[in-house]
């Protein structure tokens, strides 16, 4: 792979994307069937060559992320002597994915994130600050440090250490860009500003996001992304990506979706039968992967609920955008005959000047429907104002109850970790 970014598919027009696509999917089929154990059998009755359009896909089986865990060595496609790198991703179980990566799959990876941080304008000569985990098993640091480094962007692995290391690193190398995740970095600012020094002109003019959410579902700011703009006066941008596919989605300098890279990721969004929903339309994040030859997948389902962007990007790029997570699968609110997913509640909520604090919890009524309430840290007056903007931002009717930080705070139970969303239901 030759890093060339102005001849990727992105640029190409929507039909030549799909033709290409649809080639590459045929081809990773028969490849997956060959040489992967459990596609040997699972598409097994598959003929590839019936694909002729990418709708066509919405025929062949789903792969979830169970099946990926509990038969985890039927889905390794190599021989042990073209593995170079293992890596972990636990499941939503806590049972560990183990997953390979040959030479190959380290430098299509490279490619992908290489890909992505051009697309948000970062070029030779930048210094680039990686702020999370590089060791551990992870892939995602790696991911970006090789990526950037094939991009020619001067990179630091700064890693995951003391505050007051973050900020002798960062007033040493002055980075242009910094690689993190969002409440750490705000984390990181709050302490460099109680250290006296101005976040606002350290000269950092690109933050690059994972892990959690810097947009509400209408794609605007949501309150940690707003916060990290001002903190650092720079851009912030999104990027999402899950070990198991190794690929990213990530946004362009015109902010607006994380892009698919076509010849690396073929993109669905489905609803709960897999059947694939309009633009627009919230559903699982389903991927297949192309080019991977440790463990190649066809038509994952993330678990990860998200939207594409429709219309195409003013960047130029021809390649489908997704929207930021909205939640997983398990946590789809089953009310009044609709599904809504809870982080469309808690974007909606987050945006409120006035809520000190919530939970959202959901109880189990049958298997059709749940029974959903609000506990907001608030003044009562507040209580209309909080209904009616969610009427009007999250199109949901929830009863908004006035509690205090105590009883918000038991809700949550044992967590350490400040949860909106408290599951009771039994499923
Ligand atoms: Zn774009």
């Amino acid at each position: 792979l030759v890093f060339n970014p102005k001849l990727s598919w992105e640029f190409r027009t929507p039909e030549e994307i799909e033709s290409r696509t649809v080639r590459a999917v045929r081809n990773h089929i028969k490849h997956a069937r060959e040489v992967s154990p459990f596609y040997k059998q699972k598409l097994d009755m598959v003929i590839a060559e019936d694909i002729e359009h990418l709708s066509d896909l919405a025929e062949l089986p789903l792969t979830t992320k169970e099946e990926l865990i509990e038969r985890n060595h039927e889905f390794v496609a190599v021989e042990p002597e073209h593995i170079v790198e293992t890596v972990i991703t636990s499941g939503s179980t806590g049972k560990p994915l183990i997953y390979p990566l040959t030479a190959n799959d380290i430098e299509r990876l490279a490619f992908n994130e290489a890909l992505s941080f051009y697309g948000l304008g970062v070029q030779p000569g930048d210094r680039a600050q990686i702020l999370v985990s590089l060791d551990r098993l992870f892939i995602a640091g790696m991911a970006y440090y090789r990526g950037l480094t094939m991009l020619g962007a001067n990179t630091a692995r700064v890693g995951v250490v003391p505050l007051e290391m973050q900020r002798h690193y960062l007033q040493l190398l002055r980075p242009t860009v910094i690689v993190g995740v969002p409440s750490f970095l705000l984390k990181l600012g709050a302490d460099l500003q109680s250290a006296q020094l101005d976040t606002r002109t350290m000269g950092v003019s690109k933050i690059v996001c994972i892990g959690e959410n810097i947009r509400a579902q209408d794609m605007s700011l949501n309150g940690v992304g707003t916060q990290l703009e001002e903190l650092y006066n720079a851009a912030v941008f999104s990027t999402y990506g899950a070990t198991e596919l190794a690929v990213a989605w990530c946004e362009c300098t015109e902010q607006c979706g994380g892009h698919s890279h076509p010849e690396l990721v073929h993109t669905e969004i489905v609803d709960e039968q897999g059947r694939p929903v309009k633009d627009g339309t919230p559903g699982e994040l389903v991927a297949t992967p192309l080019g991977v030859e440790g463990m190649p997948l066809v038509r994952y389902r993330t678990g990860d609920i998200t939207f594409k962007v429709a219309g195409s990007c003013p960047c130029g790029r021809n390649s489908s955008r997704i929207g930021p997570i909205l939640g997983r699968t398990s946590q789809l609110i089953k009310l009044k005959g609709t599904t809504i997913y809870p982080a469309t509640v808690t974007s909606a909520l987050d945006e409120l000047k006035g809520v000190v604090d919530y939970v959202l919890l959901l109880e189990g009524v049958d298997s059709l429907s749940d029974r959903v309430s609000l506990h907001v840290v608030a003044s009562p007056e507040m209580v209309p104002l909080i209904a009616e903007h969610l009427r009007s931002k999250a199109r949901v009717s929830v009863p908004v109850l006035i509690s205090n930080q105590r009883t918000v705070d038991a809700l949550r139970g044992d967590s350490r970790k400040k949860v909106r969303v408290v599951d009771q239901r039994k499923r």
